[in-house]
């Protein structure tokens, strides 16, 4: 056994996608399976494909390769807004992304264009976190030059909250969101394929039956992954917390140093400060690069032992993209 590894349970991610897809179906939302905080590991996309998602996307174009490569089948959506130098993998790779300059959705439409392809775009519309999106008043030009551009199929808008000031979404940013899908449909003169609500954040209003009508889609990651919302960092009682496990080795274990431990865990591995031991005699003190030094007042657990933690997506995105981890499937 190498450590530290993270033990990943494909079949508990499938079963919190199936529950998000269950809750989607009932207020007719189709849920986007997103693999950003695992590198786009095709495993991880296979099962939440398994539980029912309707696509899948990613923040990178290396991840979305990772995908494409494995032969998953399904459309595939970029997350971030595409760099200009990117465009042409963009295409080719991503089935849609998220796009906010209409010079980048021309070049989009260019490069979909020289290779036969058609490129689907989502205006993002920006209603509160301060993050990308266009404000609504710049939604019904952008809407013009996603119609005309060659290449490209102008599908619908979309908007992310809570990333960047952690604000929850609410009635009003959503309400934005539904009035920038009204405008966008009259100034084209037909109804949007889509309205994309935002990430986990929103899993409280859509069991709720809070979001608009208008609204037919939800881009979740954290919620299938870790069971997780993150409005208030709540567990979704119907979904499982730890398909994700990631298990480190004590390194020093001494008498007469007061229940310290360290364990071979630190900064290149994961971030350390979301680290949950499902164990809880232990407490976290403090990680450096290589080390993660930890308290433990009860029995005290020797050198060669294991510790196991329940990551944070911080902890969890880290650990799936650094190199030190091993990656266990089961
Ligand atoms: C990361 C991301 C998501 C998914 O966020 P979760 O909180 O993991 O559900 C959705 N949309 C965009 C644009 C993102 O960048």
């Amino acid at each position: 056994m190498k450590y530290p590894r993270i033990i990943i349970d494909l079949s508990k991610i499938e079963a919190n996608a199936r529950v998000a897809v269950e809750a989607g179906r009932e207020h007719s939302i189709n849920i986007i399976g997103v693999t950003k905080a695992c590198l786009g590991a095709p495993e991880v996309g296979r099962a939440m494909l398994a539980g029912g998602v309707a696509g899948l996307s990613d923040s990178r174009v290396s991840n979305l390769r990772r995908l494409r490569s494995a032969g998953l089948p399904g459309q595939l959506m970029l997350l971030r807004l595409p760099m200009l130098s990117e465009v042409d993998d963009v295409v080719e790779l991503a089935d849609a992304s998220l796009n906010t300059s209409p010079d980048v959705i021309e070049r989009l439409g260019q490069a979909a264009a020289v290779t036969g392809r058609r490129h689907g775009v989502i205006i993002m519309v920006e209603t509160g976190d301060a993050r990308e999106g266009v404000t609504p008043a710049g939604v019904a030009p952008l809407a013009v030059a996603a119609e005309m551009a060659d290449g490209v199929d102008f599908l619908g808008v979309g908007t992310n909250v809570a990333c960047l000031t952690g604000c929850p979404p609410s009635a009003v940013n959503l309400e934005l969101l539904a009035e920038a899908a009204h405008v966008a449909a009259e100034t084209i003169g037909r109804p949007l394929a889509v309205v994309s609500g935002g990430n986990s954040s929103a899993w409280r209003l859509l069991r709720e039956g809070g979001l608009p009508e208008e609204v037919n889609e939800l881009r979740l990651g954290e919620a299938i992954l870790l069971g997780r919302e993150t409005a208030e960092g709540t567990h979704i009682p119907e979904m499982l917390e730890d398909a994700f496990l990631l298990e480190a080795e004590i390194i020093e274990s001494l008498p007469g140093r007061n229940g310290h431990h360290i364990a071979a865990l630190g900064l290149q591995d994961t971030a350390v400060d979301d680290l949950i031991p499902l164990d809880p005699g232990w407490q976290v003190v403090k990680g450096s690069s290589d080390h993660l030094v930890l308290r433990r007042d009860t029995d005290p657990s020797p050198i060669g032992s294991t510790i196991v933690f329940r990551p944070g997506y911080q902890s969890l995105l880290r650990a799936m993209t650094s190199p030190f981890v091993e990656k266990h499937y089961v």
